[in-house]
This record gives C-alpha cells, structure tokens and sequence, in this order.
C-alpha cells in the first residue's frame, strides 16, 4: 500500500505534507514506513511535550481509556476537576474551560472578552484588538482575529470586530484602543507561525497597564507557547504580566486533542451554564493526559528546557549559513541563507525533522529530547546550513 498516493487521493489537499510516511516512535526518534529513522525537532508542532510513547503518559491515558473514555458533560468526571485544579493552582487563574484546539480554546477567550465587556460596558464594545503578523487558529472568528491577509481571502466575510496593530509600537497600540469601543486586546508573547519573534517586554507590559487602566481584559494566546515550551510553565510568566484570559492547547496533552481558556479573576464568572459548551471538551483521556504532563513541569524541568534553549542558541548563532536565531525556551526560529523549504528537505534526507515559519525554520522539539540527540541533529543541521 502506497500511502502517500492514497492520502493524495483522498485526504483534502489543505497540507503541503513532506514525502515522509510516520509510523511509529520512541521519544524524540521517528520511524518511517521505509524504516527510516529521525531525529524529530517538530514535537509534532509542539504537541508531543514528552515526546512519542513517553512511558508515564501512555499510562496514564490508557489507564483512563480503560475505565471511561468519554462521559459528556453532564456528569461529573475527576480528570478534568482535577486538571483544572492544577492549572489554577499553577497559575493564579480561577476557572478554565475545556476545549479541543487551540482554536476552540481562543473562541472561548474571544466570548468571555466580549461577554464581559458587553455586560460591563455595553454591548457596541466588542471590538478585540490583535496584532499585525498574529496568528490565532483557523475558524472564521480565530481568522478575523488572526493579524495575516494571506489567511483572509476568500474567506470574507469573516467574524465583524478585529482589529489588528502593529507589534511592539505601544504608541500605535494606544491609539487603536482610543479608536474603537475595545472588548480586549490578544495578543501571542512570541509570535509562532509569524516567524517567532518574541514581543518587547515594554510593549506586553504597557498593554496590560492599558488594559487596567481601562477595564479591558487582556488576552494571552499561549496556544504554541503554553505548557513549559518558552522555558516558564507560560510565556507570559517571562514578561512580568498577569493576563485575565489564556488560552493554550498544542503541548497540553502531550499528543491528544485539547484545549483550554484559563479565566482569572475579573472574568471567572462571566461564562453561566449555556454560554458556552463542547461535546468532547473535558474528555477524560485527554484530560488524563494533560494531567501527567502538567504535573511533570516543575522547576527543575523547566530549568533543564532552558539549558537545552542556551544550548542550541550558543551552537548556532554566528555559525556559517545562520543570520539569525530567535524565540524562547525550546520554540526557536533560525533565519538561513539558504531558502528554509530546502533546508527542511535536506535535514530530512540527512535524518532530521524540522519546521518552517514564515522565511526562518522553525524548532519546537519534545521538551524532554536528550541532550545527546538535541546536540547530534543540531550539527546536522549546522552542516545543511553551510552546504
Ligand atoms: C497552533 C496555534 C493556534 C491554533 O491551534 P489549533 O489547535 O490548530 O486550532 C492558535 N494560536 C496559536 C498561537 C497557535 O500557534
């Protein structure tokens, strides 16, 4: 069976996908149909925190699997409570809502915004302000909030009430609020799919104060950044920031589908029963899952992830063939002279998986990579650079 040709066939053509079929994995080495194996810097686009068949999460989501997969919500289940518990505990938050994406987990952050700002003030407030070269997920509304045109047309109309402005001109940020009846201001720490770059601690910072000040709850996309990938528990822990909304999903269950909205103090209430809802949001498996990788991140953990970041910044900036490297943790963007859908394709041929965002590639590898296999894919991808 030719899977690559079957998938050709009959998969909706949305991914420009690498000749590369994946059948199974051990950590952060993959195998493919041809036996072939990888050192995987993708981690799954940051999904797999503990890499592939860790043996602690496998136990724990089969565990679940094996005494209730799914419930509904309307019945009590323990690994969602739980998980929530732990993500307030771990955060300050006060609530969270159980999604299935990071999509879904911004839908959620965009209604509550709009929910509270509605009821606060008036329902003419409900524009939310993102940020120019933003990315926010794929649904009509996440895509109206998404700060990329290459993403709108053809699509229009989209979700009426975005507005997007400029990364890091807190000036142009001011302006744009005093312009628009504002439900609040979204924003990603460090922008993934935009090319990785990391926002000014200046602007983060004057964006809450702009969101104190004017009652406006400031929302954190840590879709990509979330879950120990920036080298903190969240991103926006770097910043010296405390959001009212975060949302998160891709390293939150450590390969299974979820998501969730983290609601602090100002905006705990506003979601009443009917509100808001998704069938399999909770799932208990999932949530099982999230739960034995949230209770692995602890500091010494995260200290390791900022090693390895250290590490792979020291190995690559100034090399030959890098202009830059940037991001935080282990989400790194590396601008190369040569054009970076080349360099994925000769990573792959020389046994390493890798991203690309916007020019740069792009590494979200498991958090957890041993260091011999970190430091072994870095070389092949120094020498690819300066082929
Ligand atoms: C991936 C991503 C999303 C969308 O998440 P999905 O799970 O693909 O819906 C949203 N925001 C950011 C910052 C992301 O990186």
């Amino acid at each position: 069976m030719d899977i690559i040709s079957l998938d050709k066939e009959y998969v909706a053509g949305t991914y420009g996908r690498y000749p590369v079929a994946l059948v199974s994995g051990k950590g952060s080495i993959l195998t493919d149909i041809n036996g072939k194996e990888y050192i995987d810097l993708t981690g799954g686009i940051g999904v797999n925190t503990f890499g592939v068949a860790d043996e602690q999460w496998l136990q724990a989501i089969t565990a679940q699997a094996s005494v209730l997969q799914h419930s509904s919500n309307l019945f009590y289940t323990a690994p969602d409570a739980r998980l929530a518990q732990l993500l307030c505990e771990k955060t300050g938050m006060k609530k969270v809502f159980f999604a299935n994406s990071g999509a879904e987990a911004n839908e959620c952050a965009i209604k509550v915004a709009r929910k509270y700002s509605a009821e606060k003030k008036g329902a003419e407030y409900y524009t939310i302000i993102t940020l120019v070269n933003s990315f926010h997920g794929r649904t009509l509304t996440d895509l109206a909030a998404t700060g990329q045109d290459h993403f709108h047309r053809l699509f229009q109309p989209l979700t009426p009430g975005f507005v997007h402005t400029p990364a890091n001109d807190i000036a142009a940020l001011r302006e744009t609020v005093a312009s628009v009846k504002c439900a609040g201001i979204m924003l990603e720490c460090v922008q993934g799919e935009g090319g990785v770059n990391p926002l000014n601690k200046d602007f983060v910072q004057a964006a809450e104060e702009i969101c104190r000040a004017q009652d406006i709850p400031l929302i954190i996309d840590e879709v990509q950044t979330g879950n120990g990938r920036s080298g903190k528990l969240y991103a926006y822990m770097h910043f010296g920031v405390r959001p009212d909304i975060v949302s998160t999903a891709k390293g939150l269950g450590g390969g299974l589908p979820i998501g969730a909205a983290l609601l602090g103090e100002k905006v705990q209430s506003v979601l009443g029963p009917g509100d808001h809802g998704s069938t399999f949001g909770g799932n208990p498996v999932c949530c099982a899952g999230a739960l034995s990788v949230m209770s692995r991140l602890d500091e010494d953990f995260l200290a390791d992830v900022q090693r390895k970041s250290d590490y792979v910044f020291s190995a690559l900036q100034g090399a030959e063939g890098i202009e830059s490297v940037t991001g935080m943790g282990l989400m790194l963007g590396i601008q190369t002279t040569k054009n970076a859908k080349e360099v994925v394709q000769r990573c792959i041929d020389k046994g390493v998986l890798c991203l690309t965002a916007k020019t740069k590639i792009r590494l979200l590898p498991a958090l957890n990579i041993p260091m011999e296999q970190l430091q072994k894919a870095i070389e092949i991808f120094k020498a690819v650079c300066k082929e």
